[in-house]
C-alpha cells in the first residue's frame, strides 16, 4: 500500500519536533528515514503509526486519508529497538498475541504464526521464552509478531541497534530477504548512514525537522544537495571556494585553497561568477597526478599520515606552506605501483566530474 505525509508538522509545546513532512513512499517499497539524532524521525514514525497526532498536515495510506484513524484501525505494525517481548510468552505466543486480539480463528493463527516462523527462520524456537534467545533472535521475534498480522505497513525503529556489528550485519541481509519476500511497504527509521546507504533502495535525509534531500542511495552520494549531505552520506572534504567563471557550455573556473579549478557545473543557471561555495571532493575523488595523461586540477600538498589498509591506503595531506588549516583526506586504490611516502611532497588531481560545488552554508546553524 501506498503511504504519504502531506504538509506534516508537529509542535510539542514550543518546540518543533516536525517543521515540514511532505513525503510518498511507494507500494511495496523499503524507504529509509535517516538523520542525526533530534531531527524527527521517530515522531515521523509515531505519526505514521497513529501514536501521535500531527499539529498540522494529513496522512495517506493509499488514496484514504487516515490522519484522525486511532492506531488500531490503521493495521501497522512496528518493530522498535527494544523488541518490546512479552517476556513471560513464548515465541510462538508472542506471534499469535496480534492475531488472537484479532479473534482470528485458531486454524488461521496456527498457519500464519508457522508461515511467519517459516520466514524469519524462528521454527526450532517456537516453545522458547524471549529471555533464552540472542539479542538478534529476539529480533526476529519482534519481526515475526509484526508481520504476523499482515500489516499494511511496517515501521521499523533502528531495530538494529541493540545488537553487535556482526549480527547487525547479518540482520540487514535477512530484513532485506524478508522485505523482498513480504513486498510490504516499509519506512525504516536509523541514524545509521551505512546501514541506509547498504539497504536503501530510497533514502529521506532529514535534517532539523525537515527534508534535505531524498534519492537512492548514489544520488544522495553523487550529487548532495549541500554541504551538511555531502558530510552526513559518507566522507568528504568540504573547501570554501569561490566561482571566477561560469561558462555557457557547462563548466565553471572556481578559486580556492588549492589554487584555480575547473568543474562541471551542477548547479546551472543559480551560480554567477564572484559567488561563494562550498567545494565537496570526495577522498577517493583524490588521485596520484601522472605526467602521462591529460590530469586537470593539479595541486601538490604533503603527505602528513598515512594508513595502510590492504586495498587501499587513506592519506591525511597538508600544504607545503600558507593555509596551515587545510587538510585533505585521499584514499588511495590499488597502491602497490604507488611512490607514496610521509612528509614527501606529492602531486594530485581530481578529476572535474568528481567535484560537487554545493550552496554556503556559512549562514546556517551548526547544531547538527
Ligand atoms: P533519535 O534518533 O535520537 O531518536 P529522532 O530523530 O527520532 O531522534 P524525535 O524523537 O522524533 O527525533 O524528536 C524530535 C524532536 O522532538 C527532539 O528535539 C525531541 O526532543 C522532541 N520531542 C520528541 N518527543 C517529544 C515529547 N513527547 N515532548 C517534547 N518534545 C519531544
Amino acid at each position: 500500500m501506498k503511504i504519504a505525509f502531506r504538509n506534516i508538522k508537529k509542535n510539542y509545546g514550543d518546540a518543533i519536533a516536525i517543521e515540514e513532512l511532505s513525503l510518498e513512499i511507494a507500494d511495496g517499497e523499503l524507504h529509509f528515514l535517516l538523520g542525526p539524532s533530534g531531527c524527527g524521525k521517530t515522531t515521523a514514525l509515531r505519526i505514521l503509526a497513529g501514536l501521535e497526532t500531527p499539529t498540522a498536515g494529513q496522512i495517506f495510506f493509499a488514496d484514504r486519508e487516515v490522519t484522525h484513524l486511532r492506531a488500531v484501525e490503521r493495521n501497522v505494525g512496528m518493530v522498535f529497538q527494544n523488541y518490546a517481548l512479552w517476556p513471560h510468552m513464548t515465541v510462538y505466543k508472542n506471534i499469535a498475541y496480534g492475531l488472537k486480539i484479532k479473534k482470528r480463528s485458531r486454524a488461521y493463527i496456527e498457519q500464519r504464526v508457522q508461515e511467519v516462523l517459516d520466514l524469519t527462520q524462528l521454527q526450532k524456537f517456537a516453545d522458547r521464552l524471549p529471555g533464552q534467545l540472542s539479542g538478534g533472535q529476539q529480533q526476529r521475534v519482534a519481526l515475526a509478531r509484526a508481520l504476523a498480522t499482515t500489516p499494511n505497513v511496517l515501521l521499523l525503529d533502528e531495530p538494529l541497534s541493540n545488537l553487535d556489528a556482526k549480527l547487525r550485519l547479518e540482520m540487514r541481509a535477512n530484513l532485506s530477504e524478508i522485505h523482498r519476500r513480504t513486498k510490504i511497504t516499509t519506512l525504516y527509521v536509523t541514524h545509521d548512514q551505512k546501514e541506509a546507504l547498504s539497504m536503501g533502495t530510497r533514502i529521506t535525509v532529514m535534517r532539523a525537522g525537515q527534508v534535505c534531500q531524498t534519492g537512492s542511495p548514489k544520488e544522495l552520494y553523487d550529487h548532495p544537495a549541500d554541504a551538511f549531505l555531502a558530510g552526513f552520506i559518507g566522507e568528504t572534504n568540504l573547501l570554501p571556494a569561490k566561482i571566477t567563471e561560469t561558462r555557457t557550455d557547462g563548466w565553471l573556473r572556481l578559486e580556492c585553497s588549492l589554487g584555480q579549478l575547473n568543474s562541471r557545473n551542477n548547479r546551472g543557471d543559480t551560480l554567477t561568477a564572484g559567488d561563494k561555495v562550498l567545494l565537496s571532493i570526495r577522498p577517493e575523488a583524490i588521485k596520484v597526478f601522472s605526467q602521462s595523461t591529460d590530469n586537470q586540477n593539479k595541486f601538490t600538498m604533503l603527505v602528513d599520515h598515512l594508513t595502510y589498509l590492504g586495498e587501499s591506503e587513506q592519506l591525511s595531506l597538508t600544504p607545503m606552506t600558507g593555509d596551515s588549516d587545510l587538510q585533505l583526506k585521499a584514499t588511495l586504490f590499488n597502491v602497490s605501483h604507488l611512490d607514496i611516502e610521509v612528509g614527501k611532497e606529492t602531486n594530485f588531481y581530481v578529476d572535474p566530474h568528481d567535484l560537487q560545488v554545493l550552496p554556503d552554508m556559512s549562514n546556517l546553524d551548526s547544531e547538527t
